[in-house]
């Protein structure tokens, strides 16, 4: 996998021209740092991560504000963000990628494709449309101050050298901050703190740092969990070890489908041109994802059965679907998760593969005890166990010298905060795919920023009109919409959200792609200097 990512980079080699204008930079950077002044450089925009989002953001400002300049700043040593960083095996979308990927790029695989697709697809985003002049990699942000005097943000960094690995200090201003950071921290997963960790004998695994030199042949294997990671860690490694448990302490609905879209494989057999094909399969899809979303909401109990029955028609006669397979939530209080092509319950069916429904009590010496009484031994324990929340890249922000406490704040839209200027963050669905949300903020953002040189602001702040002030604040998500536990953990430091639609990530795609493009900017939620 990580091979793959050094050849997406080198696909991602800047053509001549980028790569004058690139050593151009980096030689007066080089000439800037020998005479010991500290690196200061302005940028109109800065985007913050050259993941899904922040690739997505550069085209759109490229595409629909050509004249602003704008630099792309990335801590890792390429682009992809997620699809980057997680390389345990069978690494995957749930989503499909007609809705995931780009509305501005056809997708020509198979609708739910491995990490190395998307990054392949991404590279040539970045490639088709010369992103690659923009992006700074190894630049990981620290803080960011906002100054009312000049309505700048001053952004500090390190950028770590490639080839000497030397760390040097970096400092950039900028008109408006593009946060494309993602929500969770890259580094490391979440890893309960269970009762005789210490004890274990054998390997624990967490699937956000997978070993590239694990062998797996023949080890006796448990993974902690029952969402998406766990559903396709399962399967991918099941034929590889002796044999692979996945321990959860409550199921999942699980969604089986063949890894093909019929629609476009017609279209294509037609030799429609493939923007069509992907706009077609985009609204198809989307108009199915509509449809099963509602009746989550309108016949919880008629969607409950018909998962249900679909998973125990995937499993061998008399499987226990009451047990393994049947959530107590709702459909849709937590993501679905994809089983392409049935792939987790071919495991199970083949013995390969089994699940365990019970809590930990305590690991020990061999593996790990249950509350029910059973020992499950496993050479290699892998935890699933999902990933820790980070609130903005785990960025400090000052606004006028003050530190900026995001859980303080209220946010416009799930996109802006109260009291914080010339800032936007691209949080996607939880329900939709992510990209769906970084189009359409995409646009949001170039038409912002149109129309503040239109009325001569350098600053917007998002500010509770009279109206507003006396509204009921909540949670950014109230638990009973949507509450997985990273979300629950850590909602404490998000920003809160108020009882209007102007004051709320509302999570609704169907909604906001109407929504977003009709917002009046000067209906007084934004304020203007
Ligand atoms: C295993 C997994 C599978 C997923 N599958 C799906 C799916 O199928 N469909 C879906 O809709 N969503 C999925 N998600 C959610 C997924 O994270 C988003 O859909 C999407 O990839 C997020 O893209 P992003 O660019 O916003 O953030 P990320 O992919 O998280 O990228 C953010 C980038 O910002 C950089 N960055 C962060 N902080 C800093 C800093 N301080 N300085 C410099 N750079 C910084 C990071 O290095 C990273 O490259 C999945 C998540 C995981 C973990």
């Amino acid at each position: 996998m990580r091979d793959a990512h050094l050849r997406h980079r080198a696909a991602d080699a800047p053509d001549p021209d980028e790569r004058k204008a690139t050593n151009t930079m980096s030689q007066t950077i080089d000439t800037l740092e020998r005479a010991g002044s500290p690196v200061l450089e302005h940028f109109d925009v800065l985007i913050v991560g050259a993941g899904i989002s922040g690739v997505g953001a550069g085209y759109h400002l490229q595409d629909q504000y050509p004249e602003k300049s704008f630099v792309i700043l990335e801590k890792f040593e390429s682009f992809g963000g997620t699809w980057l960083t997680h390389t345990y095996p069978g690494i995957r979308s749930d989503s499909d990628l007609y809705t995931f990927g780009y509305r501005f790029k056809p997708w020509l695989g198979k609708p739910i494709a491995t990490a190395d697709k998307i990054l392949g697809y991404m590279g040539e985003v970045i490639e088709e449309n010369h992103l690659g002049q923009h992006i700074r990699y190894r630049h990981a942000i620290s803080t960011a101050e906002w100054s009312s005097d000049s309505n700048l943000w001053t952004v500090h960094a390190t950028r770590t050298d490639a080839a000497t690995g030397k760390v040097q200090p970096v400092t950039f201003t900028t008109n408006f901050l593009w946060m494309c950071q993602g929500y969770y921290k890259h580094e490391e997963g979440y890893t309960p703190d269970w009762p005789g960790l210490d004890a274990y004998q054998g390997q624990i695994v967490h699937p956000q740092t997978w070993p590239d030199d694990i062998d797996l042949a023949g080890k006796q294997v448990v993974v902690i969990g029952s969402g998406a990671t766990a559903a396709t860690l399962v399967p991918a490694i099941a034929g590889d070890c002796g044999h692979v448990t996945m321990l959860q302490r409550s199921p999942t609905y699980f969604v089986s489908r063949p890894n093909v879209n019929e629609v476009a494989d017609m279209l294509r057999g037609l030799e429609i041109p493939e923007e069509w094909t992907h706009e077609i399969v985009r609204r198809k899809a989307l108009q199915d994802q509509a449809m099963i979303t509602q009746l989550s909401f309108d016949e919880p109990e008629w969607l409950r059965t018909e998962l249900l029955n679909a998973v125990r028609a995937e499993l061998p006669e008399g499987y226990d679907v009451e047990t393994h397979f049947t959530p107590t939530y709702r459909p849709w209080q937590q993501r679905l998760a994809m089983v392409p092509d049935g792939d987790l319950f071919k495991g199970i069916s083949s013995g390969q593969a089994s699940v365990v429904t019970d809590e930990i009590d305590t690991f020990n010496e061999t593996g790990i005890l249950l509350k029910s009484g059973t020992q499950l031994d496993a050479d290699v324990i892998v935890t699933a166990t999902g990933f820790d929340l980070s609130v903005l890249g785990g960025i400090q922000f000052t606004v006028d010298g003050e530190a900026v406490d995001f859980a303080d704040t209220i946010t416009y839209r799930g996109m802006m905060f109260t009291g914080v200027p010339n800032l936007l963050w691209v949080f996607g669905y939880f329900r939709a795919s992510w990209t769906l949300r970084a189009d359409l903020l995409g646009d949001f953002v170039c038409r912002l920023l149109h129309h503040m040189d239109g009325i001569d602001a350098t600053k917007v702040t998002p500010t509770l009109r009279p109206e507003d002030v006396s509204m009921e604040i909540g949670a950014w998500i109230a638990a009973d919409n949507f509450n997985p536990g990273y979300l629950q953990r850590s909602i404490h430091l998000m920003p809160k959200a108020g009882d209007k639609p102007e004051w709320q990530h509302t999570q609704d795609y169907w909604t906001e792609k109407n929504s977003l493009p009709a917002i009046d900017l000067d209906d007084g939620c934004l304020s203007y200097d």
